[in-house]
């Protein structure tokens, strides 16, 4: 198993790094529909700090509650909060995974710059290998995914990546996702994890404006990605991302018949997936807000996409 490191940076790309001990390291997931039992987060906080992400409401109700630090939704990507004994922890919740499949990560991206040194992500994959009846989806917009490469083919068919790729026009990521890999450089990264033979599923969520989506799903396909899952964003109450999008005139992404044509789009290239859909719809995006435990971490479709 890989080591943990001794020493953490204070900062690192500009994010203040808090380490903590978790108390739990997963999280049930009832609703059946959603394809996984457990979402497993080994950070929370994430430097790529997506200017829509459904995460940003949570900092200020529990990140650093324990240390009296609290963050607020301004603070999103500013701060990184490494579940430090995470491995060790999912060793000892091992027992709950039997035949159970696992979301890696719902509110947190497992392949932010910080994995590259903490290597979280990858020692609880190691944790998983040996749980041979438990099925991973990994879910990532970063080409830091091909460092464990050699990890991920270990698992065979039990494990799946998603990919976050929202939009085909690098100049809305600079502004929407000013943080996260660009767009050239995911597409490289798909076929590549394609090439190894790992099964990537892309999300164009949340749905972010496209030059092209008929030559964007062309890309996909072309890609050698599986499916393309397009689900739309969510604003919070009073959300500043509304007024960027009205700054950059970008409010139809928020209209159904948007998301109806990227859809189309995507069903013309991918009519296996049509077929799929009509059997198992997949779920609609929440922008309701529910009231919850704060000291629980959020899980993946509370709101929209993460990673
Ligand atoms: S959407 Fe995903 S990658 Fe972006 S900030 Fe949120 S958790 Fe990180």
């Amino acid at each position: 198993m890989a080591q943990a490191p001794h020493e953490l940076p204070a900062l690192f790309h500009g994010a203040t790094v808090e380490p903590e001990d978790a108390r739990s390291i997963l999280r049930h997931q009832k609703d059946p529909v959603y394809g996984f039992s457990y979402s497993l987060n080994p950070y929370r906080g994430c430097s790529h700090g997506c200017r829509y992400c459904y995460v940003r409401q949570y900092p200020a109700q529990v990140s650093g509650a324990e240390r009296g630090t609290l963050h607020g939704i301004g603070d999103w990507g500013r701060w990184i909060a490494p579940k430090m004994n995470a491995p060790e922890l999912l060793w000892r919740e091992r027992h709950k995974l039997h035949e159970q499949t696992v979301f890696m990560a719902s509110a947190t991206d497992p392949y932010q710059p910080i994995e590259r040194d903490l290597r979280l992500t990858r020692r609880c994959l190691e944790v998983l290998l040996r749980c041979p009846t438990t099925r991973v989806i990994v879910h990532t917009r970063a080409p830091l995914i091909l460092q464990d490469l050699g990890l991920l083919k270990a698992f065979g068919q039990r494990l799946s990546v998603g990919f976050s790729i929202p939009t085909d026009d690098d100049t809305v990521r600079q502004v929407t996702e000013p943080d996260a890999p660009p767009i050239p450089t995911r597409w490289s990264t798909v076929e590549r994890l394609v090439g190894a033979g790992l099964r990537v599923n892309i999300a164009a969520a949340p749905l972010m404006p496209m030059l092209d989506p008929s030559a964007f799903a062309r890309r996909a396909k072309a890609s050698g990605a599986s499916s393309v899952w397009v689900g739309r964003v969510g604003l919070l109450p009073e959300d500043p991302f509304y007024a960027l999008l009205r700054q950059h005139g970008w409010l139809h992404i928020l209209e159904e018949s948007y998301a109806r044509c990227v859809r189309d789009a995507v069903a013309s290239a991918f009519p296996d997936i049509r077929r799929r859909a009509r059997r198992e719809p997949l779920p609609e995006h929440r922008v309701v807000l529910p009231k919850r435990d704060p000291s629980i971490q959020p899980g993946l479709f509370d709101h929209a996409i993460a990673g």
